[in-house]
């Protein structure tokens, strides 16, 4: 019998209640430290304690997730506890495309993926002596925006850079990531792509609720000035958004070619879920300034279903619930190795 497991944090409750609609045994790797919180949910079957993520390269928890025949589903937390190399020698069958995680993290890697997949990108900023407009000086990895900050010349770049490296969030120069700063409003478009029927959907939309940047509007501008903040872009929640239904053809356009391109540049492609962020201008155009090769947490806002899943479901189906159930059709076609790697 096969389980499904997740490491508890981002998305684990969503994942995991999916998963046992759909009738799986559940396993919720879990940090000692969060162990109340999770017990509380009945649809948990079995915590594997740690006291850190690291641990799930260990044989002693390998072994466990082995007995029960797991499958894990990967989340941002995986990505920002564990660098690429110890995702991929994880022992335990992993949902969906584990090799294009490392594209996801490695920002060179990330704008040849979107190039590729002839998205409308931000240009890079080579060097911080270029800057010459609204720039966006961006960490590696999956930092979730923190330590981001926006800048409009060499000068405040420097300052500000100094300013969080004595606050210890970043070394140096070697941390940031300058990228063009996209003007219009964000939009964070989420899919799934199944490799079993060669299809394509999207499953919702949704923006991130920041912290400070989406609380500055609340202060006038006088004491905006008057107060030294560099604001940080912190994923604190997500808001729901419906999209005009004019600009759904060219939301499935960018996802088909986005899955045609990574089919090309990392095999097995983008199975599963994944999402392509950025931002719409006044024209409707949107522009990527990002994407996440796996199931994001906005995805967390449609656990009963999203306006869009119920087009495509006559049932509550939420991102985690689509992925157990691809794991089910998988299992029954004996096609288990085509959606895990
Ligand atoms: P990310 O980690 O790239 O998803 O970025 C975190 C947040 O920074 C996003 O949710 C946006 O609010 C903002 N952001 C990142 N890149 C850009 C960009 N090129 N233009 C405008 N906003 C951006």
């Amino acid at each position: 019998m096969t389980s499904i497991a997740t490491l508890g944090s981002h998305c684990a409750l969503q994942v995991l209640k999916g998963a046992k609609d759909e009738g799986f045994n559940t396993i919720l790797v879990c940090e000692k430290k969060r162990e109340k919180l999770y017990r509380r949910f009945k649809f948990i079957d079995k915590l594997i304690l740690v006291d850190t993520f690291l641990e799930l390269s260990e044989q002693k928890c390998v072994s466990q997730l082995k007995d029960e025949d797991a499958v894990i589903i990967p989340h941002g937390t995986l990505i920002s506890q564990m660098d690429s190399s110890q995702i991929e020698s994880i022992k335990i069958p992993i949902f969906g495309n584990k090799w294009i995680l490392r594209w996801e993290s490695d920002r060179k890697m990330k704008e040849k993926l979107m190039i590729e997949s002839n998205l409308n990108v931000p240009k890079t900023i080579p060097n911080p002596k270029d800057i010459s407009s609204l720039v966006i000086a961006k960490r590696h990895g999956a930092a979730g925006g923190k330590g981001y900050f926006l800048t409009t010349s060499e000068k405040d770049y420097v300052k500000k850079r100094d300013k969080l490296i004595a606050q210890g969030i970043i070394k140096g120069d070697n941390d940031l990531y300058l990228q063009e700063y996209a003007f219009g409003v964000s939009a964070y478009l989420q899919y799934f792509y199944s490799p079993l029927t060669d299809e394509l959907e999207f499953f919702g939309v949704d923006r991130r609720y920041e912290s400070d940047i989406d609380g500055l509007g609340r202060i006038p501008a006088p004491q905006q000035i008057d107060i030294d903040l560099i604001p940080s872009f912190n994923v604190i929640g997500n808001i729901p958004i419906v999209l005009r239904e004019s600009l759904l053809d060219e939301v499935y356009s960018m996802g088909e070619r986005f899955v045609d391109a990574a089919k090309k540049l990392v095999t097995p492609g983008m199975n599963g879920p994944f999402c392509l962020e950025g931002v719409y201008d006044d024209n409707g155009k949107f522009t990527t300034f990002e994407f996440s090769a796996r199931i994001v947490a906005g995805t967390n806002l449609y656990v009963d279903g999203s306006p869009y899943s119920t087009f495509l479901y006559n049932e509550p189906m939420s991102m985690g619930r689509r992925i157990a159930r691809e794991i089910k059709k998988a299992r029954k076609e004996n096609q288990l190795t085509k959606i895990t790697t």
